[in-house]
């Protein structure tokens, strides 16, 4: 049993105000492994003043930007370092397979070094020369770090969301207070242990593992954080957005989506097949750009739909930690149910449930979920409409490219799409009439920090990652000269 009962306030681990703990489970043996500190209103105040202190009066928001780099990269190195451990950790606390887990650690670790390269660059580049129509004046426009900023992230990617959050807020000389999902918390922890190392001054990060209605709320509520950047469902994303709203908080939202994935009759069956299994089965369907609504058009469907079905069944599915295992177990008994209960709608609705959907065979334990497909979906049915989370991909025929743009664009998310055709003039074509944040041709989810990430509609507000994702955390003020002796002549005449 592990013990990460102590909270990461200002350069201190600490035990939280309450002492209160909570448990975090294995989703492969839903056992328990590790007690974790449940912070509270209490803990977040600490966090957040330190975190005010370290900004108003320390020294990290004025150091070089090259300054901020060495620290930056020396993170990315604690967690290169540590790259196994931290990824094995994530595998037996979020259930994800162990490659899929060294890819994201090992992002995680990019993310630092892209963003320890934008801290230089603003050395260089942070003022910008104004034109103006009134040559007594001269103008320029700098960037600022925006203050103390509030992070709070989900379960599906622990330490990647981390670190899309983290790792700009200090490149941009902000301090922050980062509270991971209590579902999964503990490579947070390990994000703690290695920023300790790394010259971080104390207070500019700060780690308040604990649940969303005490830490988190608290957090958004706190009159002294300037900013609230969010990744997590709508229903919260919406209720951040009202508390942010009481004092007129700056905020970032990445929220949920169910996105669409448009595939030609002239595609090869077997990369449109390998692309559809990646884009909803990837991360056990637990990611929010998933390509959970699949449109084929109609000489393709039938041939595409028996590939896919036959190829679903060969997934091999157990605990991520097993060699060759492509699908883990879901996070928790939460999202278990939640996904059986979207299938069990799927099949009431009248879609065709052609593979999957069920607890697979030997496995007593854990919340291992069968991979499904769904075909002939209605449009107005839940499934198709609403986010499932989960290894269930909704799958129905198009005739036309307009039909298949127009149902596609047919929801109130706009986060991910995806379209595929060997004709690239129409690629570009349909990737322009999406109405999303990010569009994937000819594949669909690789995910690059240097490329901006969010989504249209309800799937959120703002962009993560590349410099999109470092003037999250800039705020942009004008300083404007009067160049001549002469007087205004408001009075002086
Ligand atoms: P969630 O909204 O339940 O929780 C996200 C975080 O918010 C957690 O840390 C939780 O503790 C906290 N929280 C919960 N209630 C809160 C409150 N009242 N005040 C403040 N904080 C609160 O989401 P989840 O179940 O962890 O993640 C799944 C959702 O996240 C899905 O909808 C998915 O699409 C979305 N997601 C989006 C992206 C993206 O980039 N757009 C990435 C990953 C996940």
């Amino acid at each position: 049993m592990l013990v990460f009962d102590k909270l990461f306030i200002n350069g201190q681990w600490v035990k939280p105000v309450k002492s209160q703990t909570f448990d975090a489970i294995d989703p492969s043996s839903e056992e328990i492994i590790a007690k974790v500190a449940s912070g509270t209103e209490e803990d977040v105040d600490l966090a957040v003043k330190a975190a005010r202190e370290a900004f108003d009066n320390g020294p990290w928001p004025k150091m070089s930007g090259k300054a901020r780099a060495v620290v930056l990269r020396n993170i990315a190195a604690g967690i290169r370092d540590n790259i196994e451990a931290i990824a094995t950790l994530e595998t037996r606390d979020n259930g994800k397979p162990l490659p899929e887990a060294m890819w994201d650690i090992g992002d995680a670790a990019g993310c630092f070094e892209f963003y320890a390269g934008l801290a230089e660059e603003l050395d260089s580049n942070n003022e910008e020369t104004i034109t103006l129509a009134d040559d007594r004046f001269s103008s320029k426009a700098i960037k600022e770090p925006i203050g103390v900023a509030g992070a709070i992230i989900p379960w599906n990617y622990p330490l990647l969301m981390a670190a899309w959050k983290v790792a700009p807020a200090l490149a941009a000389g902000c301090s922050m207070v980062l509270k991971p999902s209590q579902v999964t918390s503990l490579t947070a922890v390990k994000l703690g242990e290695i920023v300790e190392k790394s010259g971080l001054p104390a207070g500019v990060l700060n780690i308040i593992t604990g649940k969303g209605r005490d830490a988190g709320n608290a957090l958004c509520d706190h009159p002294m954080v300037d900013k609230l950047a969010f990744t997590g469902s709508v229903p919260v994303g919406s209720q951040i957005m009202k508390s942010a709203a009481n004092d007129i908080k700056n905020v970032s939202l990445e929220l949920g989506g169910k996105s669409p994935f448009i595939v030609f009759d002239d595609s090869d069956i077997a990369a449109a097949v390998e692309w559809i299994m990646f884009g909803i089965f990837w991360n056990q369907g637990q990611v929010c750009s998933a390509t959970s609504r699949v449109l084929v058009q109609k000489d393709l469907y039938q041939p595409l739909l028996d590939r896919l079905v036959e190829e679903t069944k060969k997934i091999k599915i157990g605990n991520g930690l097993e060699e060759g295992v492509l699908l883990g177990p879901l996070v928790n008994q939460n999202q278990y149910d939640q996904v059986l209960a979207a299938v069990e709608k799927g099949k009431a609705e009248g879609a065709k449930l052609l593979v999957g959907g069920k607890r697979p065979e030997g496995f007593d334990k854990g919340y291992y979920f069968e991979p499904a497909v769904f075909a002939d979906v209605p449009t107005d049915s839940w499934i198709w409409n609403e986010e499932i989370f989960g290894p269930v991909v909704c799958i129905r025929a198009f005739d036309s490219e307009e039909e298949a743009v127009r149902l596609a664009n047919d929801s109130r998310f706009g986060l991910a799409a995806a379209v595929m055709s060997k004709d690239k003039v129409r690629c570009d074509r349909v990737a322009k009439a999406l109405r999303a944040g990010i569009v994937w041709v000819n594949c669909s989810q690789p995910t690059f920090t240097e490329a901006p990430w969010g989504g249209y509609k309800q799937s959120g507000i703002g962009r993560e990652l590349g410099k999109w994702g470092l003037n999250n955390y800039l705020e942009t003020k004008q300083i404007t000269t009067y160049e001549t002796e002469a007087p205004w002549g408001w009075y002086i005449k």
